[in-house]
Parts: structure tokens; C-alpha cells; sequence
């Protein structure tokens, strides 16, 4: 049950197919490509979803607005679907005299002259925006699905607090629901107390994978605080680290911009700076 069928797919589309076509949804209202199917590192997550569907989790609000953009500007119907591709990050083709495209999920967040270029690219074949577009995916190279899966399961069910729901939370709020990172309590670590230094969360690109240190996992702990801490991880996932005189800046000002947009930034560090030698010695 892994394809897709359209039900005006079935025979070849006349003369006046088009206003038809548009007349009623190219796709059902919700493309079966937007239904996430539990990851198996999240089995422990109880969420009721027919098997066989994609493994992808798009926004399907986004892919909609993506797809009218390609309708704008293509003479002919357009089916968008969203992939999670590994090697092929755009395809597309006239069938029956529909524009099908796959495209990856990456685009879906992509800043709007990206998104044009696309568009441009994928309608008209246009040379210049192919470079923008291919600039795009060089950039977000880390959004490509892991070359390493996680071999641990994952756990987010700490025993104060739920990585899950304050992932799911700041997905929505702050990246329009299209974070595709994985998330986890870390281990906690043998080492004499008090720490020296404590690394608080760490984001493994070739993981895709966000580690959030257990000693968070604390009554004492401030939900904002852990909040603040996935949030900053998981913008290493969206923001690229340039690598300057042969060094990597893990937080260019990119990053710092994004980063104060975390409503309780200033109580997180407030926070931090008054609990460091608490969480040294937790
Ligand atoms: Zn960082």
C-alpha cells in the first residue's frame, strides 16, 4: 500500500480536463505523503497510524502553498509530493499531461527566492535558477536523511519532563512544523562531582539526532529552561555552521538572531547563570 492513487489518474485527461481537474482538490486535502509514520526508534509512541505510508512528516500546510506556486506559474495540473530522499532531491515529469513533482521536504521551509527559483527551475528548466536551487541543498546538506541511523532507542519520557511534547511544542511555534530532528534523553554520564563543565544538549548531524543531558530532568528544573535547551539544538539542525579560516562557527550570527527569538530567552540565561553550580553537582 505504498503508492499513491489519484482518482483522476486512471485515464488520460481530455481537452477541458484541466478546469475540471482544478474545479475539485488535485490531492485529497491531506496527501497520504503527509502522514508520519512512528519512526521505529519512537515505537514506544503510541500513535495509531496505518502502515505502509511514507516515512515522511511534512506540514501539509506548507506542501499546499508550495504546489499553488508551481500551479501559478505551470499551464498544466501539478501534483507535489514531498520525499525524504536520500539522492534525489527534485524530480518531475508530465504524465497524462499532469506536472508530477517530488520534491524534498527541505524546500518546504526554503526562503521564498529559493522556492521561486524552484519553481522556475521545474517549469521552465531555467539554467540560473537550477543554481540557486542546487546552492540551497549544499547548504542544508544536514537536513538529508542521517547516514548513520540511531542505534539506541530513543527515550523522551523523562520523569519531569516530556522531550516530546516540548519538542512538538517548539516545532510548531518556531519552525511551522518542519523540524525533522530526532530527539532524546542522553545518558547520564559517570564523572566525579562536582562537573567541571556541563554540555547541556549536543546535536549530531550525522544523526540528525538531539541529545539533551538527563541531569535537566529535574523537579527543580524549569520546564522554559529544557524548552530553551531543544531549542537551541535544533537550530544547529536548520542553520549551517560556516567554517571560516579552515574553523567551524557553531553559532554565527545567523544562529544568535534565531536564537533570541526563544520568547524566554533572557529567563533562560537568568535561570542558567543562577543554577550552573546547581546542575555542576546534580
Ligand atoms: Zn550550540
Amino acid at each position: 500500500m505504498g503508492r499513491i492513487v489519484f482518482p483522476f489518474a486512471q485515464k488520460p485527461l481530455g481537452r477541458d480536463a484541466r478546469a475540471k481537474v482544478v474545479a475539485r482538490p488535485l490531492a485529497p486535502r491531506v496527501a497520504p505523503a503527509s502522514v508520519r509514520v512512528p519512526d521505529a526508534r519512537l515505537v514506544h509512541v503510541e500513535i495509531p497510524f496505518p502502515s505502509g505510508h511514507p516515512q515522511i512528516f511534512v506540514h501539509e500546510g506548507a506542501r499546499q502553498t508550495f504546489e499553488r506556486k508551481l500551479q501559478a506559474a505551470c499551464p498544466r495540473p501539478v501534483i507535489l509530493s514531498m520525499t525524504d530522499n536520500r539522492r534525489s532531491m527534485i524530480a518531475f515529469g508530465f504524465e497524462n499531461g499532469i506536472l508530477r513533482a517530488r520534491i524534498h521536504h527541505m524546500f518546504l521551509d526554503a526562503p521564498p527566492a529559493v522556492q521561486e527559483a524552484l519553481v522556475r527551475y521545474v517549469v521552465q528548466g531555467d539554467r540560473a535558477a537550477s543554481l540557486t536551487v542546487g546552492r540551497f541543498i549544499h547548504d542544508n546538506n544536514h537536513r538529508i536523511r542521517a547516514a548513520r541511523p540511531v542505534v539506541r532507542p530513543l527515550a523522551t519520557q523523562g520523569d519531569h519532563h516530556d522531550l516530546l511534547t516540548i519538542y512538538g511544542q517548539l516545532n510548531d511555534k518556531y519552525f511551522g512544523g518542519t523540524m525533522d530532528a530526532l530527539v532524546t534523553w542522553g545518558r547520564m554520564p559517570k564523572v566525579e562531582l562536582p562537573r567541571r563543565t556541563i554540555k547541556l544538549g549536543s546535536y549530531s548531524a550525522v544523526e540528525r539526532l538531539i541529545r539533551i543531558h538527563p541531569v535537566l530532568d529535574r523537579n527543580w528544573v524549569p520546564r522554559y529552561f529544557v524548552s530553551y535547551v531543544v531549542y537551541h539544538e535544533m537550530i544547529h539542525h536548520v542553520v549551517v555552521s560556516p567554517i571560516v579560516g579552515g574553523r567551524k562557527i557553531l553559532h554565527p550570527p545567523a544562529f544568535m538572531e534565531r536564537e533570541r527569538l526563544f520568547r524566554e530567552y533572557d529567563r533562560a540565561m537568568d535561570w542558567e547563570q543562577t543554577h550552573v553550580h546547581r546542575l555542576l553537582r546534580a
